[in-house]
This record gives structure tokens, C-alpha cells and sequence, in this order.
């Protein structure tokens, strides 16, 4: 059962002397009830506290890693909704592949090398399923090796066969990979398995209620790196039971539930799949298995996921810097806008498009847009004057023109008294004409 914050506050030393950076103790007592803070900020909490406090102050999701040389993290949430607070381990795409499919080598080859960029962002595959469909022991653990050395990703091991489990797990020793579709009959033997080689254990049953008293059964046995897989029939199942899961970890503190999923996408349709797939991102997946390796369909995927687990606190940002677009020289053209990653990709972009090179000046503006950051005072005359003397534009190029975005129109009479000898140009307000402005007035 979760304290509550005046539960919480009588454990605290209540001198109210504000170093965990909450004006009083009760203040950082309600932060720790609503799993807002943790206790570690507090210098002087108590042994008893802490003994109190620090398996109720755990994340009620449990943080997991796997793989080894690549590491992916599950788990740490504290919050339903994005909004609350922010989500703090993304879904993991792991993609299947079946010991009697055809050209594993060069499908192996795709996932390892498979990379998507958006917004500076390298997105990659997390893990590689591998499920024993030829029936032979040999094959699947040929599989599992050839896998392992070709990508270093976390394998999820599926096969009927004890004996492959274990040799594989063997193989993988140390790797965090996972064991999936661990069941009652078969948990004990896996869990040693586990144990012995540092893997995951996926544990599934036929309904919610079966894979609570697996989960409770393996914890009570001391094993509690788990994922839970639901067995849902329909996308809308799914959609239930991920909520009901996560909203009994994180509201009502129930430790059965406290886990990360796991779920195999197969529905025979690559549409259905990828709108399965989507579910499993937006509400609550841990690791989404697709069937195959579909490149179409990884980046709809990839794309939305890191538009859910992007911290709307925290904007993308660039480095703050001087840009060359193109192979730009001493008399190209410059440009200045912010360092808010969707901002410089598209003016970035659109400078590209327009076939000149020139120079684009990023100052620091904490990754806001440019009203944004106008609006902050990150983005003033003054503060564009400082960071260009600050980074030599003026060594670097001969033009002494600059571009501004037009929706900044009224700082350029600050930026030329902050730039002696510098004309400012004000530029369109929209990233989408820069190509037409480029061409008439930068001609
Ligand atoms: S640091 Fe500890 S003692 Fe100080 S105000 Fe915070 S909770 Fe209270």
C-alpha cells in the first residue's frame, strides 16, 4: 500500500531546511508520494526512512536493462500521461525472425545495419526475436549464435524445447537477453536457467490473473527480472489490459503489475500489424516484437515513437554553432535561427532545396522556436550579437550580411547596433519561402 505524504512527512526530519530543493518537508513529502521526487534528495533521511521509504519510493514500473555491448532500458515509469510528468524509457522495437526462414543472414545484416534519422535523432531496432519454428534444437541455436554475432542486440529466445533454452541461454550468458513465454509448468526451470546465465524471463498465462500469481510466485522466489505477456486476441484487448496493468502499478502500487511488457505482433497483415504496433507505443508496450523486418512500416513506427517519448519539457535541440550548409565560402550567405531541432532541420533543409550553400549561425536558445525563444529573451538582438562575436563569424566570412526570420523583424535594429558594419536582412517568416527570398533578394 503507497504512504501518503503526511505518512511520508513523519519519517522525514522535518527541519524544513529545503536542500532536497522543496520549500518545506511536507512539500518534498507530497513530491515522494506522488512519485515526483525520490528520497536520495534528501541528505539527512533516516535509516529508518530509508528502510521504509525506499521500496515504496521505487518507480512502481521496475527498471530492467537488456543486451550488453547494446543497451536498451525498460521500465522507471511513474506517470499514466506524458503530461504529468514525462515518460522515461520508450517502447523497444524488436523485430522476429523464424529458424526456418529464408536469407537470415542478409535479414540480420538490414537490422543491424538498419538506421533512421529524424531531427538529429539516430533511431535504431533494440532487439532481435529469435522462434524455433523448425522443430530442430541445431537450427534454432544456430540462429541464436549467428544472431548474437552479427548484431550484438538483445535476443528474445521462443522455442518449446528446454534443451535449446538452456543451450542458447548458455550462448548468451551475461547478455540480459530474454526468455519469453515462460508459463507455471515451466517457471521454475526457467528461472534457474536465468539465474545461472543473467537473462530476463518473459512469463505469460491465459488470462491477467494468471500472470499476477506467476509474477508473484517468481518474485516470492527471489526473481523479479520480469516482463509481462499479456495474452490479448484483439487490439482492443490489448489497449484494456496494458491500461489496466499500468494503472494498477502506478495508482495502486501493485508490485504483480510493476513490470514491463513484452508482446509478439502477428496478425498476418502488415496493416493490422502496424496498428498493433502502434497500440503497444502508445499505451504502455515495454518490447513490440513485429513479425519481419519491414522497412515501410519501421519508420511510421520509429517516427511516432519518438514523437510519444520525446519529453515536451525538454525540447530537441542542436548544438548551438556555426552551420555550413553545402560547401559554403568566405562570401556566402548567412542566416541565424534557433537551436530548436525542428527549427534547424527545416531551414537547414529549405537552404539546401534552394541550391546555394551558405552559412547558418545556431545560437544557444535552450532548443525554443523562434517566437518562443524571442519571447524568453533567448533570442534578442543583443543576445545574436554576443554568441556570433563569441564563435568569430566575422574571421570566418567576408559577407557582412545576415538573414534574420521574419517573424523576429523588430530585433534587427538591435542585432546591427550589436554587429557595427553588419547589414541585417529580415527574411521570410515561414521556412517554406526562404527558396523564393533566396532567389530574389539573395540573387
Ligand atoms: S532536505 Fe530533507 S530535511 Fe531538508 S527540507 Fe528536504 S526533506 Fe526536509
Amino acid at each position: 500500500m503507497a504512504l501518503s505524504g503526511l505518512q511520508i512527512q513523519k519519517l522525514l526530519p522535518k527541519t524544513n531546511c529545503k536542500e532536497c530543493g522543496s520549500n518545506t518537508c511536507l512539500a518534498f513529502a507530497m513530491k515522494l508520494a506522488a512519485k515526483k521526487a525520490d528520497l536520495k534528495e534528501c541528505p539527512y533521511a533516516s535509516d529508518e526512512a530509508k528502510a521504509i521509504l525506499g521500496a515504496d519510493s521505487e518507480p512502481p514500473i521496475r527498471p530492467i536493462a537488456i543486451g550488453s555491448e547494446i543497451q536498451s532500458k525498460l521500465g522507471g515509469e511513474t506517470v499514466l500521461y506524458r503530461h504529468e510528468k514525462t515518460f522515461v524509457n520508450k517502447t523497444l522495437i524488436a523485430v522476429n525472425l523464424d529458424d526456418d526462414a529464408k536469407d537470415i543472414e542478409s535479414v540480420l545484416d538490414r537490422i543491424r545495419d538498419y538506421k533512421l534519422e529524424r531531427v538529429g535523432e539516430v533511431l535504431t531496432i533494440n532487439a532481435v526475436a529469435v522462434t524455433q519454428k523448425s522443430g530442430k534444437d541445431d537450427l534454432f541455436l544456430q540462429l541464436v549464435r549467428l544472431a548474437w554475432e552479427k548484431t550484438k542486440l538483445a535476443l528474445i529466445l521462443r522455442s518449446g524445447s528446454t534443451a535449446a533454452l538452456e543451450a542458447a541461454a548458455i550462448l548468451l550468458k551475461g547478455t540480459n537477453s530474454v526468455i519469453a513465454d515462460v508459463r507455471l509448468d515451466n517457471a521454475d526451470e526457467m528461472r534457474r536457467i536465468a539465474v545461472e546465465n543473467g537473462l530476463v524471463l518473459g512469463i505469460t498465462a491465459s488470462d491477467m490473473d494468471g500472470v499476477i500469481a506467476l509474477s508473484e510466485k517468481l518474485k516470492n522466489d527471489g526473481f523479479a527480472n520480469l516482463l509481462l505477456q499479456f495474452d490479448t486476441q484483439s487490439t482492443a484487448e490489448t489497449f484494456q489490459t496494458h491500461t489496466i496493468a499500468r494503472r494498477a502499478a502506478i495508482k495502486d502500487n501493485f508490485k504483480a503489475l510493476g513490470y514491463s511488457t513484452l508482446r509478439f505482433i502477428r496478425t498476418g497483415n502488415t496493416l493490422d500489424d502496424t496498428v498493433e504496433a502502434i497500440t503497444e507505443i502508445t499505451k504502455y508496450g515495454g518490447i513490440c516484437v513485429l513479425p519481419e523486418f519491414e522497412p515501410a512500416q519501421l519508420v511510421a513506427l520509429m517516427t511516432l515513437r519518438l514523437n510519444i517519448f520525446t519529453d515536451p519539457q525538454k525540447p530537441i535541440q542542436v548544438e548551438p554553432k556555426v552551420y555550413a550548409i553545402g560547401e559554403p565560402d568566405r562570401n556566402s550567405p548567412v542566416f541565424v535561427t534557433t537551436n530548436f531541432s525542428l527549427t534547424y532541420f527545416i531551414v537547414s533543409g529549405e537552404i539546401e532545396n534552394s541550391g546555394i550553400s551558405a552559412w547558418l549561425v545556431i545560437p544557444e536558445c535552450e532548443g525554443m522556436s523562434v517566437l518562443t525563444a524571442w519571447a524568453a529573451g533567448k533570442f534578442s538582438g543583443g543576445h545574436i550579437a554576443k554568441f556570433i562575436k563569441e564563435v568569430g563569424l566575422a574571421d570566418m566570412v567576408d559577407t557582412r550580411k545576415i538573414v534574420i526570420p521574419g517573424y523576429v523583424s523588430q530585433i534587427s535594429g538591435e542585432l546591427e547596433e550589436g554587429l557595427p558594419g553588419w547589414t541585417v536582412l529580415v527574411g521570410p517568416q515561414e521556412a517554406s519561402d526562404l527558396e523564393s527570398f533566396i532567389k530574389t533578394v539573395l540573387k
